[in-house]
């Protein structure tokens, strides 16, 4: 494969605070006088998170149910069962100049990509990176959009070199949008709601191909928008371009979703329509998912402080945006009542998502005998003094908490296949099938792969999960939304 990549990212810090932290305590507070000892509070928080083999089987027949009552009719269950409207995927085929732009929780991208058909694959890509400005997230739609098209009408200035469209056409637009979308075609779809922490006025409600259009013309922007994805049909498209074995896309980033290819006489709520290839992909919305999860007095509290209280259960439990957030309030917890940190408290412990699960990923991969980079991290980021038994047991916490996350989401995956073998009428379980998975938090995080491993093979047992390959495919929703893009370019494909 010949792929030219030109990386012009502006790096992201790795520890970003982020979030509102309005309305905090400072003082540095005393701990209760009559402290209870330390070790039975980590056990008590490992018994809480636990999951053995029983609770990840409960999880993975819940969603599997879950999905079948979301696929029969629209609010039929937690999981929204969404029609992604995509319903041929890239074949290798595809060639031209398509644009992607990606709208995560944390990250914006943009992206081009000279596609050049069966022998030439990806000519070339180009892609920008830029974090999205906190304030943006607590303002209006306009606000919003004119920001992505400002980056996306500077980012289209630049382009050259191996870059090049036919006279007379318009460049083509695949939309990335991680957030909940009622597809109403292949290229529109309306607002459910905001997740991740974002409360941008004026958007939910409305169709957000409708919103960029509107602020591409602002900008005097021509380009087309022709197709809307979520980023997990974009990194399900992506990594089926290279492998049709791929079935199952999971994102665990800042959020957490995934989606499946499923047959269209599966889906009851689809009631006869058709689609030439007989299966369209289903985006799940499984961050919404809720049954049988073990969760703690930490994420309940954290759940009621949050903007969206009893929303996306699943996606708090297991998603990069709150798994620091959990770890925090355990560790506030011992501080006050364990003295985890001897006997004054440190003060930005109480500061609401101060600790980000890059820290905890940090803090896990520190292999010194004396946990310098655990105490560096704690001192740096919430002023706590610590000794190596802390160290130990803060990291304990960590593990305990992205420990809960991996296998859940395992279990999660498990579900999907365990649908897609009940109804299948040849041996699902006995042919290859890939799982492909993208995400900060899959990407940076090597204990949370390793436990999600672990409990789709626990959950499958060995024979099976050989055939099972979870798979990382890097930024594939990028390469995955311009696919689309091509997939349904107003333009006759030369192919
Ligand atoms: P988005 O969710 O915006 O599409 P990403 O997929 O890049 O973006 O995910 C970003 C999230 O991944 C961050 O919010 C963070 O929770 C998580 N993350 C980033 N770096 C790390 C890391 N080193 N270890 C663990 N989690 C990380
Ligand atoms: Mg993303």
């Amino acid at each position: 494969m010949s792929v030219a990549a030109t990386a012009t990212a502006t790096a992201t810090p790795s520890f970003r605070i982020r979030r509102s932290t309005r309305g905090v305590p400072r003082m540095r507070m005393p701990v209760r006088s009559s402290t209870i000892s330390v070790a039975p509070m980590l056990t008590k928080l490992q018994s809480d998170c636990a999951t053995p083999l029983p609770v990840l089987r409960h999880v993975a027949d819940s969603m599997s149910a879950d999905m079948r009552a979301g696929l029969a009719v629209d609010g039929g269950s937690d999981l929204k069962m969404i029609l992604s409207y995509v319903d041929s995927l890239p074949t290798g085929n595809e060639k031209g100049l398509f644009y992607a732009l990606d709208l995560g929780g944390t990250n914006f991208r943009v992206l081009r990509v000279q596609l050049g058909g069966k022998e030439e694959r990806v000519i070339a890509t180009e892609f920008e990176q830029v974090t999205i400005p906190e304030k943006l997230m607590f303002g209006t739609s306009e606000e919003l959009f004119d920001f992505i098209a400002s980056v996306l009408a500077n980012f289209a200035q630049q382009e050259g070199g191996k870059f090049h469209l036919p006279p007379g056409r318009k460049r083509e637009i695949g939309f990335t949008f991680s957030f909940p979308v009622k597809q109403t075609s292949i290229d529109s779809g309306i607002l459910m709601k905001w997740t991740k922490g974002f409360a941008v006025s004026g958007t939910a409600g409305n169709d957000v191909v409708a919103c960029l259009n509107e602020a591409m013309d602002r900008k005097g922007l021509d380009m087309r928008v022709s197709a809307l994805v979520n980023d997990t049909v974009g990194t399900l498209a992506g990594a089926r371009y290279w492998d049709e074995d791929v079935v199952v896309a999971v994102i665990l980033g800042t959020g957490t979703n995934a989606c499946y290819v499923e047959r269209m006489d599966a889906i009851p709520k689809m009631q006869g329509k058709f689609s030439p290839s007989g299966r369209t992909i289903v985006n799940l919305e499984w961050g919404a998912f809720s049954k049988g999860l073990p969760l703690t007095v930490f994420d309940r509290d954290m759940d009621a402080a949050s903007i969206n209280p009893g929303e996306q259960i699943f996606e708090k439990a297991i998603s990069g945006m709150y798994l620091g957030e959990i770890a925090r309030r355990a560790l506030l917890n011992m501080a006050e009542e364990g003295a985890l940190f001897g006997e004054s408290m440190p003060e930005k412990l109480s500061m609401p998502f101060i600790l980000v699960t890059p820290h905890l990923s940090a803090m896990q991969q520190d292999n010194t005998d004396d946990l310098q980079t655990v105490g560096s991290i704690l001192y740096d980021v919430i002023g706590a003094e610590s000794n190596l038994n802390s160290r130990k047991i803060v990291v304990e916490v960590c593990d305990t908490i992205v420990k809960r996350a991996g296998r859940l989401a395992g279990a999660g995956i498990v579900g999907i296949l365990q649908k897609l073998e009940e109804d299948s009428t040849s041996a699902f379980f006995s042919k290859r099938t890939v799982v492909a998975m993208d995400g900060g938090l899959y990407e940076r995080y090597p204990q949370c792969r390793q436990y999600i491993k672990e409990a789709v093979a626990e959950l499958l047992g060995p024979e099976t999960s050989q055939n099972i390959v979870i798979e990382h495919s890097k930024d594939g929703s990028g390469i995955g939304a311009a696919l689309l893009a091509a997939t349904n370019s107003q333009y006759d494909q030369d192919y």
